[in-house]
């Protein structure tokens, strides 16, 4: 699959459900979303006969995200399906690790690779809060230390910069990287409809993070960890893993985007913004071929996004990532 601009794509980003058992302060309102109705979610089935029609085409890697992936029941079968379509090479899960530690043994043996993980704060209290679901930190980091156990590889934290509420952290965040083998990626607030506030007053730019970083120490640019994505490596010298920004605002990576996404309700959309989907659950209940509606979601996928800080203005009126997958 190339698209008009020469971009390789490969990768489908499949959001299993839209909801979350956090409520991330950037993320989504407190009160929660008009969660999507129970028959217009894509069943494992479909989801599977989405990928074996895609792998033919070029698609080799999936990551499961959400909302919050494990809150799907029985994600693991999922993952054994999807695992065993010809041409998927490399399976991965985004996850706020609540639930880690439960299923962790299961996805791992069904055929996750690798996980990112999101953690915001390194103190209790202040993830608690970013999270607004008291004692999220705890399960977090018994879901860390489950996924070193059983050998995930690489784990990457993600942490969304928020000013005011964790910036203070940057250093140490980074500084774990000296000890644990693990990628910390600091993420630039991005805005949608349920955050405009907060991503006005609270951007931090990555270009702030990388030279409060290199006040710290020498920094050195790498080739990131397995799974090329949108983030820019560097590693401090001898660390053991790597520090990586991922700058939708401040630096547009639009040009080395190697994915789609496949909403909850089957919706493909070649930009993680924007209002360009293709319905292609209906086609796939309707016994339609639904490669012709791949291959023209791949012909108009944009060339970038358009967002601008503290407006829906070119986020095709996202309300939250959530609904997207991030
Ligand atoms: N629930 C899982 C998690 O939190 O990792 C997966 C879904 S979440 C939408 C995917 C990623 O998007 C997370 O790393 C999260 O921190 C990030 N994210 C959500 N809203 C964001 C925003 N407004 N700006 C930047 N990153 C955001
Ligand atoms: Fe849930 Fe992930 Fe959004 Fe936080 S970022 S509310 S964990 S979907």
């Amino acid at each position: 699959m190339i698209d008009q601009f020469g971009r390789k794509i490969e990768y489908l980003r499949i959001s299993v459900t839209d909801k979350c058992n956090l409520r991330c302060v950037y993320c989504m309102p407190m009160e929660g979303l008009d969660w999507l109705k129970r028959q217009s979610i894509l069943s494992f089935e479909e989801i599977a006969d989405i990928v074996r029609v895609m792998a033919p085409m070029g698609l080799c890697k999936v990551r499961f995200t959400g909302g919050e992936p494990l809150v799907r029941k029985d994600l693991w079968k999922l993952v054994e399906m999807v695992a065993q379509v010809p041409g998927i090479e490399d399976i991965s899960l985004s996850t706020n690790a609540i639930l880690l530690a439960e299923q962790g043994q299961s996805l791992r043996d069904a055929g996750i690779d690798r996980v990112n993980i999101s953690l915001d704060s390194l103190k209790a209290d202040r993830v608690d809060a970013i999270s607004r679901r008291p004692g999220s930190f705890h399960r977090i980091m018994r879901g860390i230390e489950v996924a070193q156990e059983l050998d995930f590889h690489p784990i990457k934290i993600n942490v969304v910069v928020i000013g005011g509420q964790n910036d203070d952290e940057i250093e140490d965040f980074a500084l774990m990287t000296k000890d644990k083998p693990w990628s910390v990626r600091f993420i630039e607030l991005m805005p949608t409809g349920s955050n405009l506030d907060l991503s006005a007053k609270s951007f931090v730019s990555c270009q702030e993070v990388l030279s409060r970083l290199r006040s710290i120490s020498e920094l050195h640019p790498v080739t990131g960890p397995v799974g090329n994505g949108p983030a820019t490596y560097f590693k401090f010298p001898e660390a053991k893993g790597t520090v990586g920004v991922i700058t939708p605002m401040s630096h547009n990576f639009c040009d080395r985007c190697n994915r789609m996404r496949l909403t909850a309700d089957g919706q493909l959309r070649p930009c993680l913004f924007g209002d360009i989907q293709t319905n292609l659950r209906d086609a796939l209940r309707e016994t339609r071929d639904i490669v012709p509606l791949i291959e023209e979601t791949l012909r108009i996928k944009p060339e970038r996004h358009h967002l601008i800080q503290g407006s829906m203005e070119g986020s095709g009126g996202l309300v939250a990532l959530s609904q997207t997958g991030g």
